[in-house]
């Protein structure tokens, strides 16, 4: 027996539990105080009523002989393809049915999509991003080449022809960043990957943060796409399915690479290795894809909006660089007084109380920057701005 020894090359401080320790650590040692979280990117408001009326629906058909469901399509029912068919139309963006796939994860397909493609790809992966892809490339052992994102790009990173790749991840809005590429932006990279006869992976998780008209929300907006893109979207930021676990890849027909077709390969990997989302969450995702549901998940996206508008007002009157909080709920901050993440991190906790992610943890150029999250609730955004605050003029910025 042999274990995969790439195992061995990933990074063995996983972010999210270096940082539930240290907070363990500071509840022990304070316990009185009060700790605001405003570092993990997890929803806090609850299921939209829609929703929740057709689960409980689907709940009580499958208690009923006539009504009962067992296995369902690997790829999804037909009734959720048609809502998510329907979100894309209202866009101009025209779907086939079986260019949709329901999965429970947008974090398990785009992990999972490396299963189709061969071994020894080259797959360019933004720094900083969303960790998931690094890590399931390493598993896999491919070569890495990192794009690199800064502030001289103001964490857009553009393509770079002497860059060769064949796998491209790009998340926009993006995670941790929450910079979004504009239309241009996005049509250079479908002609440089066609030109490379390279697949863009192209995360689209926040796209219902978006706010300003002229962004677009699907790289399929854009001309090209259908040739060299894969899109990962899902309900867990948009409808707070985070626990509830319901999302959906889109591959596109004509996306075929020597005459071969991604979507049949994807099928084939599908079919072999999962068996469907639960007939009673398809139900709750498709009533989100209805007029009633999409104003529902409007209004708590709003809400998060809201607070992000609460700490990007509060960084600019602190005259802090930052991105984001505009077209998503992620904001990131450079740290003051050029502190590294980790110092900025332990400050805040330490003197505030108040929980961010620090930016190396999401690769080497988050060093000096900190990700917080609008998804907290208002009081405890409010409160966890004027904390910061304080922290800062005391840091003396
Ligand atoms: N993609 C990005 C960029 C994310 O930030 C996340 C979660 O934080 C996911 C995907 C995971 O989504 P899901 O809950 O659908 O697995």
């Amino acid at each position: 027996m042999k274990l995969n020894e790439n195992f061995s090359n990933l990074n063995k401080n996983y972010l999210f539990l270096k940082i539930s320790k240290k907070i363990q650590e500071f509840e022990k040692e304070s316990p009185k105080k009060n700790i605001i979280k405003l570092g993990i990117g997890d929803v806090t408001l609850p299921l939209c009523d829609a929703a929740i009326e057709a689960m409980q629906k689907a709940l009580l058909e499958m208690g009923k002989k006539e009504t009962f469901r067992g296995y369902g399509p690997e790829g999804g029912y037909d009734f959720l393809k048609q809502g998510v068919q329907w979100y894309y139309q209202k866009r101009d963006v025209d779907l086939d049915l079986d260019e949709i796939f329901i999965s429970d994860g947008a974090k398990n397909d785009v992990a999972n999509i490396l299963d189709i493609f061969g071994l020894n790809n080259v797959s360019l992966i933004p720094d900083p991003v969303y960790p998931v892809y690094l890590d399931t490339n390493i598993m896999a052992g491919n070569k890495i080449l990192y794009l690199q994102a800064n502030v001289e790009n103001n964490f857009l990173p553009m393509p770079d022809e002497a860059m060769k790749a064949d796998i491209i991840y790009l998340c926009s809005p993006n995670n941790p960043t929450g910079e979004v590429y504009d239309s241009i932006g996005l049509k250079k990279w479908i002609d440089y990957a066609i030109k490379m006869e390279a697949i863009i992976l192209f995360d689209a998780a926040y796209e219902a943060f978006i706010s300003e008209d002229s962004l677009p929300h699907s790289i399929f907006e854009i001309e090209g796409a259908k040739k060299c893109a894969i899109e990962f979207c899902s309900l867990s930021k948009t409808a707070g399915f985070t626990g509830t676990r319901c999302s959906y890849t889109i591959i596109p027909k004509e996306l075929k690479f020597g005459g071969r077709s991604l979507n049949d390969f994807w099928l084939r990997r599908q079919t072999t290795k999962f068996n469907g989302v639960p007939y009673i969450i398809q139900r709750g995702a498709e009533a989100i894809f209805t007029e009633r549901g999409q104003m529902q998940v409007t209004e708590s996206i709003a809400y998060y909006k809201e607070n992000a508008r609460v700490i990007t007002q509060a960084l600019k009157k602190l005259d802090i660089w930052f991105t984001g909080g505009k077209n998503s709920p992620y904001i990131w901050m450079k740290t003051p007084k050029n502190l590294t993440s980790w110092e900025f991190f332990d400050v805040l906790l330490s003197e505030a109380g108040v929980v961010g992610t620090p930016g190396l943890g999401f690769g080497a150029n988050g060093e000096g920057f900190f990700r917080l999250t609008a998804f907290g609730n208002k009081g405890d955004t409010v409160e966890a701005v004027s904390r910061l605050r304080a922290c800062v003029m005391n840091l003396g910025r």
